[in-house]
């Protein structure tokens, strides 16, 4: 029988073992013994948000990224946009539907109350981001435009062309850059965090390399907050930015920290297809373009068998000849489903041999009819740098004209197909954000909180700023509250020294392996693993294969790895290594999570659960909970844990978008 825990864990008293570390303690200053130090893991949009804002609130702030500045963290990405209920179009939007829609988007998997919460704060970040000088695309009178994202049927989308996350980056590294002036927050580009210290049971600093020199630094303070991304590459090919590792998710996981849902992993429907095997990144183009490209293959087998041929092109065959397949089966919501059903119906449409390049594996995203409708500029306007990516990626220019059959003109299209893109799964954290080890907190992609077991878009910028903005910096203070009379340990303590050692042997373990075999070859073989068995379609046999070859991979990893140079000074593929190691718990953490969830929702798709017409099939019977996993050791299954989910608000049904 499972254990079964609560959403809030109380901080506790300060244990009385407490007393012994005193010789130990020094004051940060010893005119104010109320100052209180924080650790933030991470200048993304989550991390950059809180540590400036944490800084602001009068807190000393340690802040770590592996870049090289804070603006180059892997938010910067995020193209179309960050949801908010403004309701500025005036089409019935509110805090209750953009809740609604974000609790029916994740398939009743997410937890109603921080739910309510992100929705409620969603008005004030976009308040938050305009005083910072945001600029976000405006009407032509003045206010604030808007767009739709998938799983909405209001215009509630807040965008700036399809650089909103460098945008709104720039705006929480301005507040970050002001802290840093003020002596508020200290930043270390270039170091990366290598492990948690945990002392006495609560979180008290951390362990760090800097990555330039190759040296691990000690760092203690009164609190950590991990705000470090999400665990996308564990599949090799994604589209996060390469440097994005779960490693500092990871260690919290073997020190004790529970890790939820993992399974959950969102498979985008608009991706540049794969082109080849030597492709080490994806592409991502923005749902946004689902506002106006319609998503389409051929209705007849033999067009799609030439298009795989090369012998016919998209623009040659008719409106009549085409299936738009979103719009026949989701009339209600059309090419703006949310991706996981767009995602599955992609595929079921492929796997059915209606695929429309040589591999078989894209679908059209096409702009004919709205460039038609609404003139190429106003297209531009709306995608232009878009439009342009893809140009540079595939050599295919959307905005060309291509052909007119009967009086209609066609421009070239899109082909797209998805990829693996957020995890929704992540650290557990409590609704104060806390995690199951007292005083460590997890914000942004790396927790699980908000999004069930599928995010909709422009949902993950929202989550991250409200967690930065406007939730941690308050409901850190109810843990800081009794440590004010506890200044902060000395890193001279043994807990700091031995997690020091124990990374510094690991690092020395995976030197010393000298076998055959580079990072990358190994992380590639493992991402076709996870694709093949653990990605969009999975099934109790295919997992535990999965699991099995996951296991030999890892053998290999550990004795014929190769990693050259030494840990002095910039080893990139010694930290590569490190991320791999890490990427193998994570694999397997999918895995395990996604074999016990006998069910299908969301990002989680399970082939044996499915309706006749092949929508997820859940079983909130026995699985309407959050899954937690607690660390066994290597190579060991990791335990489940329960959280129930308790629905107050809403009423769980089936999701539909079909009407
Ligand atoms: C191509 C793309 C487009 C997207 N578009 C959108 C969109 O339009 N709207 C939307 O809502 N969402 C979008 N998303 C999702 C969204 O961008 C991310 O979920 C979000 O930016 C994550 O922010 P974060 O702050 O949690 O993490 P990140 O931005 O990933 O930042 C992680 C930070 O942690 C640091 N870090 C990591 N490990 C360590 C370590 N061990 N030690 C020290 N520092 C570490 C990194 O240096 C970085 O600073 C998109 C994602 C992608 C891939």
């Amino acid at each position: 029988m499972a254990k079964v825990i609560d959403s809030k864990i109380p901080a506790g008293p300060v244990p009385e073992k407490w007393k012994e570390y005193k010789a130990h303690q020094r004051l940060v200053n010893p005119k104010n013994k109320l100052k209180l130090d924080v650790i933030v893991v991470g200048t993304g949009l989550a991390g950059a948000s809180a540590a400036a804002s944490l800084g602001e609130m009068g807190f000393n702030v340690i802040n770590l990224c592996i870049q090289d500045s804070p603006r180059r963290a892997h938010s910067i990405a995020a193209q179309g946009g960050i949801n908010a209920a403004k309701c500025y179009q005036n089409d019935g939007d509110s805090v209750y539907r953009l809740f609604y829609d974000t609790v029916k988007g994740g398939d009743y998997r997410a937890r109603e109350a921080n739910v309510y919460r992100l929705a409620e704060v969603s008005n004030n970040i976009i308040d938050q981001c305009v005083a910072q000088g945001v600029p976000f695309a405006r009407e032509y009178g003045g206010m604030l435009a808007n767009r739709s994202f998938g799983g909405a049927q209001v215009s509630r989308t807040f965008y700036a062309k399809g650089q909103t996350g460098q945008q709104l980056l720039l705006g929480a590294y301005s507040s970050l850059s002001c802290q840093v002036k003020a002596g508020k927050v200290k930043l270390y580009t270039r170091y990366e965090m290598e492990d948690v210290v945990i002392v006495d049971g609560r979180a008290r600093g951390i362990i760090a390399k800097d990555l330039t020199t190759g040296k691990l630094v000690r760092f203690s303070a009164n609190a950590v907050v991990i705000a470090t991304g999400g665990y996308g590459n564990t599949y090799f090919l994604s589209t996060n930015a390469m440097g994005c590792n779960c490693s500092a998710a990871v260690q919290c996981y073997r020190k004790g920290a529970y890790f939820a849902n993992p399974s959950y992993v969102q498979i985008h429907p608009t991706c540049i297809p794969v082109h080849g095997d030597k492709q080490s990144k994806l592409t991502l183009m923005s749902e946004s373009l689902r506002n106006d490209g319609r998503i389409w293959v051929p209705k007849k087998i033999e067009d799609a068998k030439a298009l795989q041929a090369g012998t016919k092109q998209g623009w040659e065959i008719p409106e009549e000849d085409r299936d738009y397949y979103l719009e026949r089966r989701y009339p209600a919501f059309g090419n703006l489903v949310p991706r996981d059903v767009a995602s599955r119906a992609a595929k079921e449409r492929c796997d059915k041999g209606f695929g429309v390049n040589n591999t078989g594996l894209a679908v059209f995203l096409d702009f004919s009819e709205s460039i038609n409708r609404l003139g190429i500029d106003v297209i531009m306007q709306r995608y232009g740098n878009l439009f342009e990516m893809y140009e540079e990626i595939t050599d295919v220019f959307p905005g060309d004209v291509a052909n007119e059959i009967n009086g209609v003109t066609y421009y070239k299209p899109m082909m797209i197909y998805p990829a693996i893109h957020y995890t929704m799964g992540g650290i557990w954290v409590d609704y104060e954000l806390q995690t199951s080890i007292p005083g460590l907190f997890a914000i942004g992609e790396c927790n699980f909180s908000d999004h069930g077991a599928n995010r909709l878009g422009a949902s993950a910028l929202m989550q991250g700023l409200a967690d930065g903005y406007f939730v941690l910096p308050y409901t850190i203070q109810n843990y800081l509250a009794d440590q004010a009379v506890w200044p902060k340990v000395s890193t001279d303590l043994p807990e700091f020294a031995e997690a020091e050692k124990a990374v510094d042997a690991e690092m020395d373990r995976l030197l010393k392996i000298q076998g055959k075999r580079s990072v990358d070859s190994i992380h590639k073989e493992l991402g076709h693993i996870m694709w093949e068995y653990v990605g969009m379609g999975r099934t109790a046999e295919g997992l535990k294969e999965g699991l099995k070859k996951m296991h030999e991979l890892e053998k290999e990893f550990d004795t014929n790895l190769f990693v050259p140079g030494t840990k002095e000074g910039l080893n990139i593929e010694l930290d590569k290594a490190i991320h791999l190691r890490d990427f193998f718990t994570m694999g397997q953490l999918v895995a395990f999570d996604a074999l016990s969830r006998n069910e299908s929702c969301g990002g989680h798709f399970r082939e044996e659960y499915q309706t006749e017409e092949g929508e997820a099939k859940r079983d909130d019977e026995n699985y309407f909970y959050v899954g937690c996993w607690e660390y066994k050791g290597k190579g060991n299954e990791p335990e489940l844990i329960k959280e129930p989910l308790e629905y107050e608000a809403i009423k769980v049904q089936t999701r539909n978008y079909k009407n």
